[in-house]
């Protein structure tokens, strides 16, 4: 990134957006890059903790809401969280003597389809926002949320401060997008699961795009597709530094992801494993082992909205066959009611099981594609912790397992150590 007069993005999480003194802090960095000639606009999250707060008060009075009606309001009510945020920061850094306006999604406004708790962004206009930034204000816009076109409050799921950040920063042809969180990058894994994996200072984009579908919270997976279908340049770093590290050192500092291929001349094989416990596991037993099966039990998941992951469909005897899959846990209730209700009957199978306590460990690399044996290494290292794999998926740069929730950070470290991931970079 140039240093000379640039426009930046940076997001704010929760953790960083924590209390005031927080918030004081990420004013004073934020003055820090505006006194240095850049056009700043920021984007943070709802204070730690807030937004499971409001979604608890909804859940007090709707334990289970699933109509868009009610979807709806629990978007109403989320939203707020980040309105409060840039509301504070902007006080903030009016306080620190900066010219600071904040907007809230629809003010800007940040288009969304319609589905809510989960939107997606079709469009941003920033118009407003350039004018603001001409007349030298720090523009502050709330994370998470949009508006659809008949004018209803959206937000885009859970962890989706990132994706506007970036979002905003594609529409607006920003020079870099930074996301503060409360780590100092991205690493080979959670570091608060394995204490000795090690910060990448690079990633490339199609790795980050695994590791983020695959689990790791860090950046949420629409940031990392936006960035790549606009080449946002995009950095994670930490908000903990202190406010008035140089700005040199702090625009260096974290995880870049590239869009470079061949970045690295040693292209480690296995960069990263991620890890979801998000998912829970459904089996139709007994399923008759003809055409259309796989059809008539996920066509009717996916009638439901429900997403499916992991699929596996066993050889079968006697004419007749299990079919498993993994879907979103907080969906877990509404698949088996559907599957014993409608679609288990309707097929003639003999039983339906289901186990939300499973976890999907995943190892990612570029390297993989050309390297054999990866795989077997992975199965090799559970299978010496003891460790059960009740399904597998692969594509060409990650293997996933699907294993019981409570190995899960023993696979993760004994992973992790077989791939030598805690070494230093190459
Ligand atoms: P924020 O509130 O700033 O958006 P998040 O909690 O969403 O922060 O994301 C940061 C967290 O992501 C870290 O605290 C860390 O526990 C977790 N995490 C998961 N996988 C990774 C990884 N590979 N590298 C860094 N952090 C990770
Ligand atoms: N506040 C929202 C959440 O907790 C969005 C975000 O933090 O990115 O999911
Ligand atoms: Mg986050």
């Amino acid at each position: 990134m140039t240093l000379t007069m640039a426009l930046i993005v940076h997001k704010y999480g929760g953790t960083s957006m924590g209390s005031t003194e927080r918030i004081r802090n990420v004013a004073k960095r934020v003055a820090k890059w505006a006194r240095a000639g850049h056009q700043m606009v920021v984007v943070p999250s709802a204070m730690s903790g807030e937004t499971n707060r409001l979604l608890g008060l909804a859940k007090e009075l709707m334990p289970d809401p699933r109509e868009p009606q009610s979807l709806r309001e629990l978007d109403m009510i989320a939203s707020t969280g980040e309105q409060v945020s840039v509301g504070l920061l902007a006080l903030a850094l009016q306080a620190e003597g900066l010219d600071a306006v904040s907007y809230t999604g629809w003010q800007v406004p940040v288009k969304t389809d319609s589905a809510y708790t989960k939107a997606r962004i079709t469009s941003i206009d920033d118009a407003r926002i350039r004018a603001d930034l001409q007349q030298g204000r720090v523009v502050i816009v709330t994370g998470f949320q949009g508006i659809d076109t008949l004018g209803h409050i959206t937000t885009l799921g859970r962890g989706g401060s990132d994706t506007s950040a970036v979002a905003v920063a594609a529409a607006m042809k920003a020079d870099e997008c930074l996301i503060y969180t409360d780590v100092d990058g991205v690493y080979t894994t959670d570091p608060r699961v394995v204490p000795e994996a090690r910060r990448m200072s690079t990633i490339s984009f199609e790795e980050m795009l695994e590791m983020a579908s695959l689990g790791s919270k860090v950046l949420q997976i629409r940031s990392v597709e936006f960035a790549g279908k606009y080449r946002v340049p995009l950095r994670v770093l930490s908000s903990f530094t202190p406010w008035d590290i140089e700005l040199a050192e702090e625009a260096r500092s974290g995880t870049l992801i590239t869009f470079e291929e061949d970045e690295k001349m040693e292209q480690a094989v296995v960069s990263g494993i991620a890890f979801n416990r998000d998912e829970a596991k459904v089996t139709v037993l007994g399923v008759p082992d003809k055409p259309g099966v796989a059809y008539q039990i996920l066509g009717a998941v996916a009638d439901a909205n429900i997403d499916v992951d992991v699929i596996i469909q066993n050889v079968s005897h006697d004419g007749r066959t299990d079919f498993s899959f993994t879907v979103p846990r907080n969906d877990y209730a509404r698949v088996m009611d559907l599957l014993k209700g409608q679609v288990a009957p309707a097929m003639g199978a003999t039983a339906v099981t289901g186990d939300p306590k499973i976890c999907k460990v995943s190892i990612v690399g570029i390297g993989m594609k050309s390297h054999a044996g990866v795989a077997a290494k992975m199965f090799r290292t559970l299978s010496e912790e003891s460790i059960n794999i009740q399904m597998i998926s692969t594509s060409e740069i990650k293997t996933s397992v699907v294993i019981d929730e409570k190995y899960m950070e023993l696979a993760v470290r004994a992973l992790h150590r077989a791939f030598e991931l805690e070494a230093a970079a190459a």
